[in-house]
């Protein structure tokens, strides 16, 4: 079993430390290039999709969560509230109320509508020391989230491309659900009132999942204190399930926060909320990442795309240009030099890198590379420029496998 906590120390992607804080971790070099590419994946599919982004501060009055109905149904999560020239201001524990309050500072036209805004911002939750540990339970949250403001007539439309936009997400991280999870309402949970909103809304979550085909459970006890909600959930290494993605429809947030747009015919209207992340928090998308693919992640993702291994001190020279090939593809290279160690001692240090290129005295004088992929097949020689310009279409594309086509 992979635990993402001993591999993300070992592989040096990230750690904690009790100066810092439980549940703070700090991300390493090889774990912020990870990072780094799950945000402009995320951000390049959102933009594609017609979302705008913003940025939002990660601190707000305690007045917009008493609004939002954070306060009275969610504070338990909350970080206290911090004295301020005689206000109270907090860390947030979700970015909805700034991008509800983002979308009312202007006025909107039908026209406009739906209006994806998304942010992959910073959020706060207070958990207890006890169940801290890892990427997985953290007191400081870095969330990909999106809010559709829309028409009723578009909910079902908007919210069924953002579970496409999931799928798509999902095959190129080469993880996939174990289910989708309607999730309502239960007896005793905090959840704000209005049953015609709760009902209208899964009546609309219901019509999606039916009409995306795709088999699901409804839960009760499991949806947001203001809606119901569609979640995607993934199990871990030792079996445990969690919510990965999630779709929800929200008529509370508008009412509170009296949005409106101006219709066709001139008059005020309500706008719906669609609330949705592709891939939740992106500590808990890389833990889950991490176990999957036990440090072997798909090339478009690994620190290291490709390992650059001279076989003597002779073709350092050819290793160096390569190298710097590499870079200037926006491929991320290293070389492992000979004094390192025998030429397979170095092969089984680079086994995660996904691209290892040997480069021998033949090689180095027809300008060849001999590619081995970390799957165990090796390629023949073949010229650098079209080892380059696969690797790198295969990596531009987001693709899960490692080669075109067979071996030669
Ligand atoms: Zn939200």
């Amino acid at each position: 079993m992979n635990d993402h906590r001993k591999l993300g120390r070992e592989l040096g992607l990230f750690d904690t430390d009790p100066l810092i804080g439980a549940g703070l971790p700090y991300w390493l070099p090889d774990g912020a290039v990870v990072r780094h590419a799950l945000e402009e994946y995320i951000r390049t599919a959102e933009r594609k999709a017609g979302y705008r982004h913003v940025y939002s501060p990660v601190l707000g009055k305690r007045e917009l969560y008493e609004i939002s109905g954070h306060w009275s149904h969610y504070s338990d999560d909350m970080f206290p509230p911090m004295e301020l020239g005689g206000e109270q201001v907090v860390l947030r524990p979700s970015l909805c109320p700034h991008h509800a309050v983002i979308y009312r500072s202007r006025s909107h036209s039908y026209r406009e509508l739906p209006l994806r805004m998304a942010e992959l911002g910073g959020m706060y939750r207070s958990e207890l020391s006890g169940v801290l540990g890892g990427l997985t339970r953290v007191r400081a949250i870095q969330l990909n989230d999106a809010h559709i403001f829309c028409t009723l007539d578009q909910v079902a439309e908007e919210a069924q491309a953002a579970l496409e936009m999931i799928r798509r997400a999902y095959e190129a991280l080469g993880i996939s659900p174990a289910r989708y999870r309607l999730s309502l309402p239960g007896p005793g949970g905090k959840y704000v009132a209005a049953p015609e909103l709760w009902q209208r809304s899964t009546a609309l979550l219901t019509e999606v999942l039916e009409r995306s085909g795709l088999p699901y459970e409804a839960v009760e006890g499991e949806a947001a204190f203001y809606g119901p909600k569609i979640d995607v959930q993934v199990v871990d290494g030792a079996g445990r399930e969690s919510t990965l993605s999630t779709v929800q429809v929200d008529f509370h947030q508008p009412e509170r926060f009296d949005l409106h747009y101006i219709g066709a015919d001139g008059a005020k209207h309500r706008p719906v909320m669609v609330h949705r992340s592709i891939i939740g928090s992106v500590e808990r998308a890389v833990a889950h990442l991490i176990e999957e693919h036990g440090g072997a992640f798909p090339a478009w993702l690994a620190p290291t795309q490709v390992v650059i291994l001279p076989v003597s001190a002779a073709e350092l020279p050819n290793a160096v240009a390569l190298a710097e090939r590499c870079a200037h593809r926006g491929l991320r290279a290293e070389i492992a030099e000979p004094e390192r160690g025998s030429l397979g001692a170095r092969i089984r240090e680079a086994r995660l890198v996904p691209y290892q290129a040997v480069i021998g005295a033949k090689e180095a004088a027809d300008d060849l590379v001999a590619v081995r992929l970390r799957d165990g097949r090796r390629l023949d020689p073949l010229p650098v420029g079209e080892v380059l310009g696969r690797i790198g279409a295969l990596v531009g594309s987001h693709r899960t496998d490692l080669w075109d086509g067979a071996p030669r």
